[in-house]
């Protein structure tokens, strides 16, 4: 059976699942022979039984826990509750997944009324020893009897204010007593018994309650948010205490080996003297920067330098480790991998696979798709001139626009309300998570870079400003004051997670810009991956973008768009509404001229690549004015009794548009049925991308069309259409005097030209997946109002695990792409398949694509860089073989 426990020296650090992280951690850096306090992990299995059986400890634990305790007592020759030379030991959570602050720590375990006599001898240090002591009372109070910390708090602040103390600092030993003996009372009113004098009571007690607290709201709602699963549960780490406040030779430090919001190579991160580790993280004394402490001591700087270096090589990974100096000796409290914006993770791992540290491949799989939309986040526009009302540290990246709240229950509230808030807070703590998930972004006035606010946002990639200590925050007037600026609940503010730079009002925001190692990063996802990025683009300028960002094709150029253009609609009306063939003729003759011009911007900056441009596909009275408003229209003139020629004309208009109505319009007259009774429109569409093309083509350019027709669900109706077009096709070929190298196919988004692929292949070149229609015709959802409607409910309730418009249901829309492929490759080997629903840039639904076998996968063109890297993943975690040759 496993054990129950590891000491540090024997765990396996790589089975962070058993040890949790900070476990594994420690037992690393234990057999890398670095300074680590003795200490032992008691495994995650425990807390799994501990749940299993309804909140107790199993039987044998404590009797295994106080052997463990025994051998501490020799490896550190102190003694557990005793009067002379106390052991005392801190009870640290950490589960397989960091979630930082989320569960509990207990410091200064050990402690009672004999120890603590022990302890201030031992460090001739009265005051720190009560210090120590009251901490620990305080947190046993809070975290293991769930008594409200304020009380605590109240008491503490009392007693300063009565002696005339400003700082903790100024409180001398006799009050740090005194204050010891008011905490008690506090426990002992609240739970009527005493505070247990019996260090193993304390330790049972503390052990409990960090398995307890794995289960706490906070945390779950962090796991919710993070998609964490809920049963991995926690590690307990007993770690021989070391103290960081025992002096100026002492104090505690955070360290990342490079900097976590840039990438930067070099040391990051803050170190107090004369502290404790929680005063570091709580963020409530700004502390200094590790490049101050090489000038304070460069000794203790050189030292945490081998140490960390020793670290990063060992793990090949940046780390975020936390450490204590105990009277000038070193001590690692903890070593993970550290938390990073977007875009130091794209740095660190292009960088490091420069240094030879890891494989361009492992770089690739190191960038989650989703991280890279963090890099798509927009930015202040640099030539704005807003009101800048405060300046604060720049803890994450991007600018975030919203209205001012100052707690978080309410941000939850106006998020909900899908209002945009920025959350304010003097500082953040972890009851704090779900505030900062429904904000846009948070403002703190105190704090550091490695406060709660800014590991949690930067971990999330929503943009921070920490520290902004010249922002006077007014909880109880719900307002804040800085500069003579008065900014109250609801007013708007912008605030620059970059720059750290508050600005009154709405700012004007930009399109981000790529750095130097983003497009490498993305050159190197391009080596893996099979799948083509191709993108939905309408217009050149769209292109054009899509091109810069990586796009090897359009896989879907909606047509319908160029219609909807101002000064081209009265054109497509007189097209829909004329009377005579000649009126109809020459609204399509200047359709077409435009169009040409349309097509030819296109298939000009995409020059060499494929461009597939759709057929128009929505219903014709989209077109038009909407009938209940021409309705309205008709109505209001009738009783004005005015202008009898212009009721006349509307009368006429709403006719037509009655005449044009349908029930269900989604699955009437559109797409290809569409150009089948009014085949001229098809035909101007296919004369103007010909004409483009052609004249391209005699400018020594490359041009290549591929002419989509949607809907298609019988192989007829696309026999039919591709032969009229075809014919159009070849006259204007012929007129030009020149070959333009083209393709014809057809959408795939109704489910029975899923299953009649093979016919359908007879007449199609390439297959495109419109998955947004497939979606709504496999499901009968209407995908218009499905997400406004109930859809959220379906997943709230478990009756769908997504939506299904977002991510490919693979079960059923997936089964009739499969039988699609299939069906399709069978009959045409060489078919040409993409995708072009919304699909196409998601990155689970691009890994189905790859699954499938699929040419390209189409998405509008912002999602590119997602979807490339999201190829890149597809492709190396299907291990294909032949792309090992470039690792
Ligand atoms: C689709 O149906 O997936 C598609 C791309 O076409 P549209 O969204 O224009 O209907
Ligand atoms: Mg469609």
């Amino acid at each position: 059976m496993a054990k129950n426990l590891y000491f540090f020296d024997e765990g396996d650090g790589s089975n962070k699942k058993l040890l949790g992280g900070k476990g594994a951690g420690l037992c690393t850096m234990a057999q890398l022979g670095l300074p680590v306090p003795p200490g032992f992990v008691i495994t995650t299995e425990v807390c799994r039984r501990y749940y299993e059986s309804g909140g107790k400890l199993p039987g044998e634990l404590m009797n295994e826990v106080g052997a463990a305790m025994q051998k501490l007592e020799k490896l550190t020759d102190k003694h557990f509750g005793d009067l002379n030379n106390p052991l005392l030991v801190s009870i640290r959570s950490g589960s397989m997944l960091s979630m930082p602050g989320m569960m509990d720590t207990i410091l200064n375990l050990g402690l009672n009324d004999e120890s603590i006599e022990g302890l201030a001898k031992g460090t001739k240090n009265e005051r720190f020893a009560y210090d120590a002591y009251r901490r620990f009372i305080q947190m046993f109070g809070k975290i293991v009897l769930g008594i409200d910390g304020k009380k605590f708090e109240e008491a503490f602040d009392g007693h300063k204010h009565k002696v005339g103390a400003k700082l903790d600092t100024e409180l001398k030993a006799e009050d740090m007593k005194e204050i010891v003996r008011q905490f008690k009372q506090i426990i002992k009113e609240e739970k009527g018994e005493e505070f247990p004098n019996d260090p193993n009571e304390q330790l049972r007690g503390a052990i409990s309650a960090v398995f307890k607290s794995w289960n706490t709201k906070r945390a779950k709602e962090y796991r919710e948010f993070y998609k964490i699963p809920h049963d991995l549960y926690t590690a307990v780490n007993v770690v021989t205490m070391v103290f960081g406040n025992m002096g100026p030779d002492s104090g505690t430090g955070v360290a990342f080996t490079r900097n976590p919001a840039t990438g930067k190579k070099a040391l990051f991160g803050e170190f107090l003297f004369n502290a404790q580790g929680e005063d570091v993280v709580a963020g409530v004394r700004t502390p200094l920067r590790i490049a101050e402490l090489e000038e304070k001591s460069p000794q203790l700087y050189q030292q945490l330098i081998e140490i960390v270096g020793k670290l990063e090589q060992h793990y090949r990974e940046m780390q975020d480790v936390e450490f204590t100096v105990e009277q000038g000796k070193f001590y690692m409290l903890q070593t993970r991998a550290g938390k990073r914006t977007a875009q130091s993770a794209v740095k660190i791992a292009v960088e490091m696979a420069e240094e030879g540290l890891i494989t361009r491949k492992e770089a690739v799989l190191r960038i989650e798709p989703k991280q890279i939309e963090q890099m798509l986040h927009k930015q202040v526009d640099p030539k704005a001139k807003g009101q800048i009302i405060a300046k604060g540290l720049n803890a994450s990246p991007g600018a975030a626009v919203g209205k001012v709240v100052f707690d978080s229950e309410r941000a939850k509230e106006m998020g909900e309300k899908k209002e945009k808030v920025i959350l304010v807070r003097p500082e953040t703590s972890p009851d704090d998570v779900g505030g900062i998930i429904a904000a846009q972004g948070v403002l703190t006035s105190r704090g550091g870079m490695t406060s709660h606010a800014a590991v949690v946002t930067r971990g999330m990639g929503k943009p921070a400003v920490v520290g902004c200590e010249s922002i006077k925050i007014d909880l109880n007037k719900r307002s804040f004051e800085v500069g003579g600026v008065t900014v109250k609940e609801g007013d708007t503010i912008t605030i620059n997670g970059s720059t750290g730079e508050v600005i009154l009002g709405e700012a004007p925001l930009i399109e981000p810009q790529m750095s130097v190692e983003f497009e490498k990063l993305l050159s190197l996802a391009d080596e893996f991956k099979r799948l083509q990025n191709w993108a939905n683009a309408d217009y050149p300028q769209d292109a054009k973008r899509a091109r810069e960002l990586g796009a090897q094709g359009i896989g879907l150029c909606r047509t319908e768009h160029m219609f909807f253009e101002e000064k081209r609609l009265p054109l497509v009306h007189q097209m829909i509404l004329a009377e005579t063939e000649e009126e109809r003729k020459g609204a399509l003759k200047k359709l077409l001229e435009i169009q040409k011009g349309d097509f030819k911007g296109i298939l000009k900056e995409m020059n060499g690549l494929p461009v597939v441009i759709r057929l128009l596909d929505p219903p014709l009275h989209e077109f038009l004015p909407k009938y209940e408003e021409l309705l309205e229209e008709v109505i209001m003139r009738r009783m004005s009794r005015e202008k009898p020629a212009e009721l006349e004309a509307a009368e006429k208009l709403l006719k037509r548009v009655e005449a044009m109505r349908e029930a269900n319009p989604m699955m009437g007259l559109r797409g290809c049925r569409l150009g089948i009774t009014r085949p001229d429109i098809n035909e101007m569409q296919v004369r103007a991308i010909f004409e483009a093309a052609c004249e391209l083509k005699r400018e020594g350019r490359d041009p290549k069309p591929e002419i989509m027709i949607p809907l298609v669900g019988h192989v007829n109706e696309l026999k039919v259409v591709r032969e009229q077009l075809e014919q159009v096709a070849r006259k204007v070929m012929l007129k030009h005097g020149v070959d333009v190298s083209y393709k014809f196919g057809t959408m795939i988004e109704v489910p029975r030209a899923a299953l009649t692929a093979d016919e359908i292949a007879e007449f199609a070149e390439f297959f495109s997946f419109g998955t947004n229609d497939l979606t709504q015709m496999t499901y009968a959802y209407s995908r218009d109002d499905a997400e406004g409607k109930f859809m959220f409910k379906y997943i709230e309730q478990g009756i769908l695990d997504f939506d299904p418009f977002q991510t490919l249901d693979r079960k059923g829309v997936g089964k009739l792409m499969r039988i699609g492929v299939e069906l399709g490759r069978g009959r045409r080997s060489e078919l040409e398949i993409g995708i072009c629903g919304e699909h196409g840039g998601d990155p689970e639904s691009i890994k189905f694509c790859h699954e499938l076998g699929l040419n390209y996968v189409s998405c509008s063109p912002f999602r590119i860089p997602v979807a490339r890297i999201a190829a890149a993943h597809a492709a190396l975690r299907a291990g294909e073989a032949e792309k090992q040759r470039y690792l």
